[in-house]
């Protein structure tokens, strides 16, 4: 494999947040020293976001006024009161460009859309999206670290020209072949609700919110194209659909595939993977020797490498808020990456030598001092104590609970996408996310009359649980079956009450837990009695085809996950307890039916002739309607339904049965 030799890199750099926390401009001349230093050749300049909007724009002046200024903060133990508020004028801008340029470095600039835009919103709000029929959401310039659901809308005309407004004056200040306009982490909670975006949505036929964030980006990008400026967004964007080449990807976190298939496509992408190029990130989890270890190509642009531009740092600046904090997470990191990048291989005592060399000059002809050498290559112990510290200082006082704002945020997003893409009404969804929006808001909560904002507490479990916890490595599938148990119990609901709702908080939350499976027409739980006992529940649901070819090979298909995923559970027996087994049905039943034939698969163990599970298989009467249920309304559609109306009338039981599965297949005949 031919690596990456030095001239391949044209774009070698680190980014500075200064939105987090300002820096004043004379600090981030040091730091652009210091790169040249390291013979960088770039600094992406990240100036707007959610705490702050940076640069001045003169056609809205607001942004600055309003957006530039933020009280008190709560990011974890960083001085809450320091560097909150602070702008660039043009002119200092102008003036930080030139500096840069003696020093052979270019700035990019990054003005984040359509997420990250609370700061901006905080300054027009009629830019972003509409609040039910007539207002605008208000925003405010956030004061603690995370993800926020402000987005500028997609929908409005006016928006794109306000956009467009302030790429010509950035156009303006920064002669870069290359505009960034982020594009990465936007929560399209928002989205889903306007009524422009929707329309745009319908109007030009896109599939999704992802979507229209790509058709917006690229709208953007064309105008940008118009000016003869390539455009770099997050790899995020790349969530709706490939872009143009003239588009430029920077790589930080998951869509490997669409980064790739992006590069195939004839686009280049600049490398900042967060686990091995976010210096804002502790010692613990990125080491001078982590830089080192760090594969030359990544697995995502194996064959690719001619379409790799570089390599860039990103810094973070949440808990940074001065320039020596900043001096330390950066050096010798950033040195690392520059020794890395100039494509020589070298093993780990002389790449050590030669950062510490660097860092020596460095540190002679800027001052600036990086982290000590006791750091460089942490022990697993060390380390371990390290990221501990980072986490115990993100969840510091006040920083906590704006932590688990977010995350609540991100999980309602999550769990909106989850519904959508399980073919769940949106209206009813979004009446139960408008719910939990609400609550996470600490606002007086409306009525949940019909089950939605339990769906997606379930939803947001469920997600939650697919991202970090049991769910996290189970197969696509095998995810998206089982979870597919939440349109099925809604449309049950709507088929006995004539309305949709949701019901079923027992069954689904075993289901979230990933104890309780469904592969192909079958369920399987995981159960222990209080004995320890395991047992293989297998729960026959109501929308299943019993036909034993498809039974057999969701028991095979089974048996193969449960000896790989949960090895203690080889072999253990399986039971069913269903209404399905129950003797009572030879009386419903013509002779020799099928489902009948099924039911020799299982060894009888118990009868339970006051079980009305029968009712939601037969008349699909959801679990909670069928104590006040009118028997004598029932439909009668099938013959089925017909003799058990008839039963039930007379006051009889159809009754459940528990059995043990004897043989490892089903034989069902036809009859
Ligand atoms: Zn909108």
């Amino acid at each position: 494999m031919t690596g990456m030799n030095k001239n391949d890199h044209e774009h070698r750099g680190f980014m500075l947040d200064v939105c987090r926390h300002f820096m004043p401009l004379d600090e981030i001349k040091k730091l652009l020293q210091a790169a040249a230093v390291l013979k960088l050749n770039r600094m992406h300049w990240h100036l707007t976001d959610d705490q702050g909007w940076r640069i001045e724009i003169r056609k809205y002046p607001l942004l600055t006024e309003k957006g530039a200024v933020r009280g008190d903060s709560f990011f974890g133990v960083t001085p809450e009161a320091e560097r909150n508020s602070g702008y660039y004028t043009q002119e200092e801008i102008r003036d930080l460009v030139a500096y840069a340029k003696d020093l052979g470095i270019e700035i990019i600039q990054e003005i984040e859309i359509p997420g990250h835009a609370a700061a901006m919103l905080a300054a027009y709000p009629q830019f972003g999206c509409r609040r039910g029929k007539t207002g605008v959401w208000e925003e405010k310039v956030e004061i603690s670290g995370g993800i926020f659901p402000a987005l500028v809308c997609a929908g409005k005309r006016e928006t794109l020209d306000f956009l467009e407004d302030i790429l010509d004056e950035v156009t303006e200040l920064f002669p870069f072949p290359a505009v960034h306009i982020g594009g990465d982490e936007a929560l399209k909670f928002r989205w889903r609700r306007c009524p422009d975006c929707q329309k745009r949505i319908r109007e030009k036929g896109l599939q999704s919110e992802d979507d229209l964030q790509r058709d917006l980006l690229m709208e953007v990008g064309e105008y940008l194209a118009g000016k003869g400026r390539k455009t770099i967004v997050w790899n995020d964007v790349l969530a709706g659909g490939l872009l143009p080449a003239y588009f430029i990807v920077q790589q930080w976190m998951g869509g490997r595939q669409e980064t790739r298939a992006f590069m195939q496509n004839g686009g280049t992408v600049i490398r900042s993977d967060t686990d091995s190029f976010y210096l804002d990130y502790c010692y613990g989890r990125i080491d001078v020797r982590r830089i080192w270890e760090t594969p030359r190509v990544p697995e995502y642009a194996r064959g690719l490498e001619d379409r790799i531009l570089g390599v860039e740092c990103p810094l973070w600046t949440e808990r940074i808020a001065s320039l020596e904090r900043a001096a330390w997470q950066l050096f010798p990191r950033l040195t690392a990456v520059s020794v890395k990048m100039s494509g020589e291989e070298l093993p780990w005592e002389n790449f050590r030598e030669k950062v510490k060399t660097l860092e020596a000059e460095l540190e002679t002809k800027t001052g600036l001092k990086g982290a000590p050498e006791e750091l460089w290559d942490m022990d697993p112990e060390t380390a371990e104590a390290d990221r501990k510290a980072e986490t115990q200082t993100i969840f510091s006082g006040k920083a906590e609970a704006y932590e688990q704002m977010e995350r609540k945020i991100v999980s309602l997003d999550a769990a909106e996408r989850l519904a959508e893409s399980l073919g769940i009404d949106r209206s009813f969804v979004q009446r139960g996310g408008d719910i939990i929006w609400t609550e996470i808001h600490g606002q007086e909560v409306p009525e949940d009359d019909d089950g939605a904002a339990i769906l997606i507490r379930q939803l947001m479990i469920a997600s939650d649980s697919r991202k970090y916890g049991a769910w996290k490595d189970i197969p696509e599938e095998i995810w998206m079956e089982t979870m597919k148990c939440f349109p099925r119990f809604i449309s049950e609901h709507r088929r006995s009450y004539g309305w949709d709702g949701f019901d079923r908080y027992g069954w689904t939350t075993r289901q979230i837990g990933a104890k309780l499976f469904r592969i192909g027409e079958l369920e399987y739980e995981l159960a222990e009695d209080e004995e320890g006992r395991k047992e293989i529940g297998l729960h026959i649901p109501s929308d299943a085809k019993l036909e034993a070819e498809r039974m057999n090979a969701s028991l095979k298909e089974a048996d193969a996950f449960i000896r790989e995923r949960f090895p203690g559970w080889a072999g253990v027996p399986k039971t069913c307890e269903s209404w399905l087994l129950s003797p009572a049905l030879k009386d419903l039943l013509p002779e020799g039916s099928r489902i009948l034939r099924f039911q020799e698969a299982f060894e009888l163990e118990e009868t339970y002739p006051e079980d009305d599970a029968a009712l939601e298989w037969v008349f699909y009467v959801a679990e909670g309607q069928r104590k006040e249920l009118n028997i004598s309304r029932l439909p009668e559609d099938t013959s089925l339904q017909r003799k058990m109306k008839a039963m039930l009338m007379e006051g009889r039981k159809p009754g459940a049965a528990k059995g043990v599965l004897v043989n490892s297949e089903f034989i069902i005949h036809n009859s």
